[in-house]
């Protein structure tokens, strides 16, 4: 198939801005990153689909609209430093790459950092930095961020997390008490010790796995 830049403008057009994204710098970045290029071979004609998509791990790349949705929630600039947790396939890291000087993010799972960081690697990225590792302890060497983007659902925002969100960041997280649901927060650093949450809505997320997020159990990866 060849007609992926008509598919991507498709998906800005029905996805994306006729649900109310209208920050045209994450519509710009969603409108230049190759889906395509994040996707399985065998489900490579699925890219622009509005929906999750499986991945290897038994994890998803998420839904452009969700993308959009928690990246326009991040009010980046682009001076902004941005920590990702959960980078899966690579392809928001690689929009948080065209919007953001500076983007790290860090995936559990090996196999999946080693292919994303390959990847981001191959398309130009190279403004992304990629760990294999738990995101829920943050990264520490890297902080303050002035973003975090966490895209797995977890029981609360880690501890870690919102010490490492410099004065006045933002984290974009999915939390609750269900493995099947969460809400998705916005949670804003207003000084050294208080923190403003907003409720974003409700969503489906694979779970956060890690020593402040979910604990591993043998079904599941
Ligand atoms: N951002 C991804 C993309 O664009 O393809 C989609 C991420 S997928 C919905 C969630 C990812 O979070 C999975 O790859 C999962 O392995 C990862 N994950 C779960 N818990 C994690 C943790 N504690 N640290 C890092 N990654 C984690």
């Amino acid at each position: 198939m060849d007609n992926f830049e008509e598919l991507r403008q498709q998906m800005i057009d029905r996805q994306l801005a006729a649900r109310g994204i209208h920050d045209q710098t994450v519509l710009n970045a969603l409108g230049t990153v190759p889906r395509e290029a994040f996707i399985p071979t065998d489900l490579i004609e699925f890219a622009y689909k509005d929906s999750p998509l499986p991945i290897e791990e038994n994890q998803t790349i998420s839904q452009p609209f969700i993308v959009a949705l928690m990246t326009a929630a991040l009010e980046l600039k682009s001076d902004d430093r941005v920590l990702e947790v959960g980078t899966g396939s690579g392809y928001a890291a690689a929009v948080l790459g065209e919007i953001c000087e500076t983007v790290y993010t860090i995936e559990r799972h090996k196999a999946l950092a080693d292919t994303a960081q390959i990847k981001l690697k191959e398309l130009g990225y190279t403004n992304v930095q990629v760990k294999h590792g738990d995101g829920t302890l943050g990264w520490v060497d890297h902080a303050p961020f002035d973003a975090i983007i966490v895209a797995a659902g977890g029981p609360e925002a880690p501890q870690a997390l919102k010490e490492q969100l410099a004065i006045g960041g933002r984290m974009v997280i999915p939390v609750g008490a269900s493995l099947n649901s969460q809400k998705l927060v916005r949670i804003r650093r207003i000084n050294e010790n208080e923190y403003e949450t907003e409720d974003l809505g409700g969503v489906r997320f694979v779970p956060l796995i890690g020593v402040a997020g979910w604990q591993e159990k043998n079904n599941e990866s």
